[in-house]
């Protein structure tokens, strides 16, 4: 078969297909503990409420319809755009309207479009990059690119914190932003490191993009107003400089692939152009199934007071375990302020982060080697060996024997037993 550049550039070589063929490969050869996805977990009040009315719009016969038998327009579907400006509106006073809105079929989705829109090549010959502001980041963004050398990224400082734990901050000593730089993206709460970037380091960021005359993208993935893992304080933040891009996947919904743009109108209409030209329309089946309780504000509810904790829980009771284990080596953990992962930092490990993960894979348990989420960062940084990431969303006998069985693997890979 002969493939265009386009064709060899998403089949050949990409990080994230060798990973996903390989959990896909452990997971088809038996059972294993399962660390390593990023698959939300089941919350039964979200599912209950979300099974409800699916039958409500499966009985009404206009209401059904809609939902399977009419291509929505390509910015999405009206009501839920008209409701979620208003909810965004009054919740946090931002001001913006429908038309500030676009749906995507997908966060990762909306990934791609903005990250090509704004970083690549452009008509004048110049290249421009995508700015991850701390590495690291998310490893989804790392093969969106349809050029090379698409990513630049900066290491963070790193606060040492009482009880093990450690968090990252933005160095903006050694940012630069030039004109090589086309955009600025970062998630937060961040995937994989569950660390929440500080109100001034979102206005420090959003200051350099707006100096610079380019769009700063902040992935509110897991942020609020929903799903709203978050467990720490953090006030949310849109204005016309800035992308939000927003996911109903963390609420409960991943298999409906509902992502959201909110930003400046010229973008959103660029947007909804590539959205007819690639899909005619974004799904609505999402946008159906929640136009309600983002009318009415109980997706809020429900953020707070039911998904949140119940993430909370589970990441509570995975330090409990952590710091039961790891008994006999120096380890660190990232202070774990939302999302659903931990990230795990073993500085004394003898071993690379991927060794560590093929022997946690002979052991039957999936993790995620730490070194894939650098994406942009020049070599050479030894850090980047030394970590894994860990998700907590799933069963919770399942962490806890996967943090036994990590604990013994690094206590054997550091000599001591
Ligand atoms: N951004 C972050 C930080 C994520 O972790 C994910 C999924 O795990 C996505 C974006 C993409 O989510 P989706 O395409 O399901 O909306």
């Amino acid at each position: 078969m002969k493939l265009s550049s386009f064709g060899k550039r998403f089949s050949t070589g990409s990080g994230i297909l060798s990973l996903m063929d390989d959990l896909g490969n452990a997971l088809a050869g038996g059972d294993m503990i399962m660390m390593g996805g990023g698959n939300p977990g089941h919350v039964p009040e979200v599912q209950e409420m979300l099974r409800r009315r699916l039958r409500e719009l499966a009985e009404d016969p206009a209401e059904f319809r809609k939902l399977i038998g009419i291509y929505d327009p390509p910015r999405g579907e009206k009501d839920f755009l008209q409701a979620l400006a208003a909810l965004l509106r009054s919740e946090y006073g931002w001001d913006l309207g429908p038309e500030n809105i676009c749906l995507t079929n997908g966060s990762q989705g909306s990934f791609f479009l903005l990250f090509n829109m704004f970083a690549g090549r452009f008509d004048d010959g110049s290249h421009k990059k995508v700015l991850l502001p701390l590495a690291p980041e998310y490893i989804g963004y790392a093969d969106l690119g349809l050029s090379d050398d698409f990513f630049t990224a900066v290491r963070p400082r790193i606060d040492f914190l009482e009880d093990n734990l450690f968090k990252y901050r933005v160095d903006f000593d050694h940012i630069e932003v030039n004109t090589d730089i086309g955009v600025i993206c970062a998630s937060r709460p961040t995937n994989p490191t569950g660390n929440v970037l500080t109100d001034d380091e979102i206005q420090g960021l959003a200051r350099l993009a707006a100096e610079n005359d380019i769009p700063f993208i902040i992935d509110n993935a897991y942020g609020v107003p929903f799903p709203g893992i978050i467990y720490t304080e953090a006030t949310p933040v849109w204005n016309e400089n800035l992308i939000v891009c927003m996911s109903l996947s963390k609420f409960g919904l991943p298999a409906a692939r509902t992502g959201i743009v909110i930003a400046r109108t010229e973008i959103i209409e660029v947007l909804s152009g590539i959205n007819s030209i690639l899909n005619l329309a974004p799904g609505s089946f999402g946008a159906m199934l929640t136009t309600d309780i983002v009318r009415s504000g109980e997706i809020i509810r429900l953020s707070r007071e039911v998904i949140m904790p119940f993430y909370r829980r589970k990441m509570e009771k995975a330090m409990h375990w952590i710091n039961t284990y790891f008994t006999g080596f120096d380890y660190r953990v990232h202070t774990p302020e939302g999302a659903m992962f931990l990230w795990l930092w073993f500085p004394e490990l003898p071993i690379s982060s991927r060794t560590l993960y093929e022997r946690l894979k002979e052991r039957g348990v999936l993790v995620v080697s730490g070194d894939y989420f650098f994406p942009g960062l020049e070599p050479g940084w030894s850090h980047t060996g030394e970590c894994i990431r860990i998700t907590y969303s799933q069963d919770e006998e399942d962490v806890h024997q996967g943090l036994r069985i990590i604990g013994e693997e690094v206590r054997r890979a550091c000599g001591d037993s």
